[in-house]
């Protein structure tokens, strides 16, 4: 029997490896990009309420029209744009399936498709799964992860098909300027090359910062897929729902393949979304994560750890730790859980190729204590 495996990547993944050890370690777990605290009550009780109002069957193969709707009020309001409508919005089951077929929608076999390490860690399977050549370009820790437009312009070739992207960006927490996007725009100019723009993070961008989305971007237009997760702004990983935004065509090339691959979304959820869009303080998530950002960053001021860049946006905080220990950064975090009971993700998790960098991955989507507590144990090292 063939059961060659179709990706080159890990089998083992790092975030559900690090979750499970510190379970078993009793560890305080900085680990996985996933809240420890209760969501809004409101929108729990409009998921009992939808269950009970009837909404338990398939619901339209885009999305209810309701929470398009809903969506597209909300991000003209937020971008002062009329570009949103109910045409361009999909519902889908999470970000990591809005890639996946995004990329099935949008390349041939053998087609180039462009990400940039450090990257999360489904953008190479998920390109090698639909065929897609993956081109990457890696970016140095000297330089703080910066986009490194050089070497982007040297990975773009006759068959690039495709260019991933990611901001706020996992792991670095780095926000796209208005310059980068006209950097990426200048080389792709004319030639058939589409973006896939990650956006998961966009409502938990810090210190008054903006997200400039992709789908928005004058020179790139009809170019962009930007992909959005109601888990992170909402603190609902677990429900694996969020949305798509792209222009028509894109649309219905995106439909095409989503209505045969999973035809529809979890109805009470899109329910629930939908009334709950019309009721929520769009500034509180990111006002809630910056206060646990800065809760974390004072803490460990003490520690031997040493921060990277202040995390602009996203869940996430890289640290240094070279200070500390000469193991290499899958190991350390191993240690680190056993040892000292604090769960960290390696940033080698975010490359193809294990990295010499010495650097951890903190997730501060945590509640206070467990921050407070963790950085008493980090304080220790
Ligand atoms: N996006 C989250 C993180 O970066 C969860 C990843 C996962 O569990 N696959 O931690």
């Amino acid at each position: 029997m063939d059961l060659k495996p179709k990706h080159s990547a890990s089998s083992l993944n790092i975030f559900s490896i690090m979750t499970s050890l510190a379970k078993k370690e009793n560890a305080w777990n900085l680990s996985q990009g996933l809240p420890d605290y209760p969501i809004a009550p409101e929108l729990a009780d409009l998921l009992k309420e939808a269950v009970v109002e009837g909404y338990n069957q398939y619901p339209p193969m885009p999305g209810l029209k309701a929470l398009r709707k809903n969506i597209s009020i909300e991000l003209n309001k937020k971008y002062q744009t009329d570009f949103c409508n109910t045409d361009v919005v999909t519902i889908t089951p999470g970000a990591t399936y809005s890639i996946f077929t995004a990329l099935t929608s949008l390349i041939n076999r053998g087609e180039e498709v462009i990400y940039l390490e450090p990257a999360f860690d489904c953008y190479l399977p998920a390109i090698e799964i639909n065929g897609g050549v993956p081109v990457k370009v890696t970016l140095s820790a000297v330089d703080n992860f910066a986009l490194d437009w050089q070497k982007i312009k040297e990975a773009i070739s006759e068959k690039t098909k495709a260019i991933l992207i990611n901001t706020p960006h996992n792991p670095t927490g780095y926000i796209w300027t208005q310059e980068d996007w006209r950097q990426l725009a200048l080389l792709i100019g004319e030639k058939d090359i589409f973006v896939l723009s990650d956006e998961v993070y966009d409502n938990i961008i810090f210190d008054g910062k903006k997200h400039n989305p992709g789908f928005l971007q004058p020179s790139l237009e009809g170019k962009v897929v930007s992909l959005y997760s109601f888990g992170k702004t909402f603190h609902i990983t677990g429900w694996k729902i969020g949305y798509v935004v792209a222009s028509e065509a894109l649309t219905s090339a995106f439909r095409s393949v989503h209505q045969y691959l999973t035809f529809s979304v979890n109805s009470p959820a899109q329910y629930a979304l939908a009334r709950y869009l019309e009721m929520y303080n769009p500034l509180e998530a990111a006002y809630m994560l910056q206060k646990k950002r800065d809760l974390l960053i004072d803490e460990l001021k003490k520690s031997r750890l040493t921060k990277l860049d202040t995390s602009e946006g996203s869940y996430f905080q890289l640290y240094d730790y070279s200070a500390i220990s000469n193991l290499p950064d899958t190991d350390f975090a191993k240690w680190l859980t056993t040892e000292y009971k604090v769960a960290t993700i390696p940033l080698s998790a975010f490359f193809r190729f294990p990295q010499n960098d010495k650097i951890v991955r903190l997730c501060f989507a945590k509640r206070d204590e467990v921050l407070i507590k963790a950085a008493e144990q980090l304080r220790k090292i």
